[in-house]
């Protein structure tokens, strides 16, 4: 099946992509890294020696190999690549649009029926673009608009051409009738064949699940149609996420989930805003991670994230973009310091929640919420090598204070002046260096026009 759902998507990718290259040794040398790993803590001078796409060593003055590329980071400072948790990044083509026309669901919804895979692909891979370009190099792709095999194998397409690291959850699509299960089969066969499918072999599969209905009201399916849609992901052994809380005429949803029998350490909750102590509780105890994501929950309404509720229950959560449609851009940077500021508010406390816990949600934390933490968050031997250089050249950084506040209330996309995934460079010199964003841009424009044509 996988070679019949090759063959009905066009080939796309014309020359907005080079092979992200081979993985040789590199070393990341003299910068200040902030390893987020506990047992090392930062380091204020030191390198970071990769070799085939892992993390070798971190220390001071390390001695590298003959032939290694070294990649001086001096008076700059290192940190573990961002960590996203959720994005619909197929709709990154319908940027800053959601007050176009009737408010996010219904436009996403409208417009979403009009894609065609390749606008998936061109969607999908600006997304990419700015993952990289803005330090993101875990990115969980919430995929609900698999209106076919090839949409889904268009969104992956993507993400392996672009070598980021992440999760792909094939979900229904846009505007699918409640009465009617999500494209199970084509779950199915995406799970048997995901070794052809998987690219460079970062991606893992997931499902995109509505749940008892999400957060869009009109999404509600029957009992048996979302019962039959988990137990089938849980019956392939992949992890199940959803959205669930996120408006107040959500509430009650995580009861919902906790009485029926489906929470569980496989299943993330997305935003969970309106969850109550005892739901917040339910989730604990059944080990469930969140997702929050506070600018897409403060632009469409959804009162304010329960970021530190949830930590102090001991629930794994990460930060998350959500949707471009509504946020405009996908700044990890700016959603570390909202998820700080929001905290820090709401607890009428200045150290509620500190930057350097901010960075955590960013890094180690949202890692482990993906069920990553053994595998990126940390700059920590063995782990595979996902990092982001930022430079201090800009006048909005300019000074070395302390290192973690700066990267989380200072620093921005524009300051990221290199990017690593699994041990390759995707952006150096501030230039992306696998992806031509340029053309990625211009077809993505062409593809946008294309879908506002036919809808
Ligand atoms: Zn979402």
């Amino acid at each position: 099946m996988a070679n019949a759902l090759t063959c009905t998507i066009p080939k796309v990718t014309g020359s907005a992509t080079r092979p992200p290259g081979a993985r040789g040794a590199l070393a990341v040398r003299g910068g200040y890294v902030i390893t987020m790993d506990p047992a090392a803590g930062d380091l204020p001078s030191a390198d970071v020696l990769v070799r085939d796409g892992a993390i070798a060593a971190v220390g001071p003055s390390l001695t590298v190999p003959s032939g290694c590329r070294e990649l001086d980071a001096r008076g700059m400072v290192v940190i573990p690549g961002l960590v996203d948790t959720h994005w619909h990044m197929w709709n990154t083509l319908l940027r800053g649009m959601s007050e176009s026309g009737p408010g996010y669901f219904r436009l996403t919804g409208r417009l979403g029926r009009a894609f065609g895979a390749a606008d998936m692909y061109h969607g999908t891979m600006l997304a990419c673009a700015e993952a990289i370009s803005s330090g993101i190099t875990t990115v969980h792709d919430w995929c609900h608009n698999v209106r076919g095999p090839a949409h889904a194998e268009a969104g992956l397409r993507a993400l392996g051409e672009a070598g980021l690291r992440g999760r792909f959850s094939y979900g229904y699509s846009a505007g699918h009738a409640n009465d009617q299960p999500m494209d199970l089969g084509g779950l199915a066969r995406l799970h048997q064949d995901w070794a052809s499918h998987s690219g460079p072999a970062l991606l893992s599969l997931g499902m995109a699940w509505r749940g008892t209905g999400g957060s869009d009201p009109a999404m509600r399916p029957r009992p048996e149609v979302y019962r039959r849609e988990i137990d089938t992901a849980r019956g392939l052994g992949i992890p199940v996420t959803v959205h669930a809380c996120g408006p107040r005429s959500a509430v009650g949803q995580v009861k919902a989930l906790a009485d029926a029998g489906l929470l569980g350490p496989d299943l993330q909750v997305v935003h969970a805003n309106c969850a109550t102590d005892a739901e917040i509780g339910q989730l604990a105890d059944a080990g469930a991670a969140v997702s929050v994501s506070p600018f897409s929950e403060l632009l469409i309404g959804y009162g304010l994230p329960r970021t530190t509720d949830l930590l102090a229950a001991g629930i794994r959560v990460g930060l998350s973009v959500d949707t471009t449609a509504l946020t405009g851009n996908a700044d990890m940077f700016a959603i570390m310091k909202v998820t700080q500021g929001l905290s820090n508010a709401l607890a009428w406390d200045e150290f509620a929640l500190t930057a350097r816990q901010a960075l955590g949600l960013a890094t180690i934390d949202g890692a482990r919420s993906l069920g990553l933490g053994e595998v990126t968050g940390s700059l920590t031997p063995a782990k595979r090598a996902d990092l982001v250089v930022i430079s201090p050249a800009a006048p909005n950084l300019g000074v070395l204070t302390d290192p973690a506040q700066l990267v989380v209330t200072a620093a921005q996309p524009q300051n990221v002046d290199t990017v690593i995934v699994d041990g390759r460079v995707l952006k150096h010199g501030g230039a992306l260096t696998t992806l031509d964003a340029a053309r990625i841009g211009r077809d993505a424009q062409q593809a946008l026009d294309g879908v506002l044509a036919r809808a």
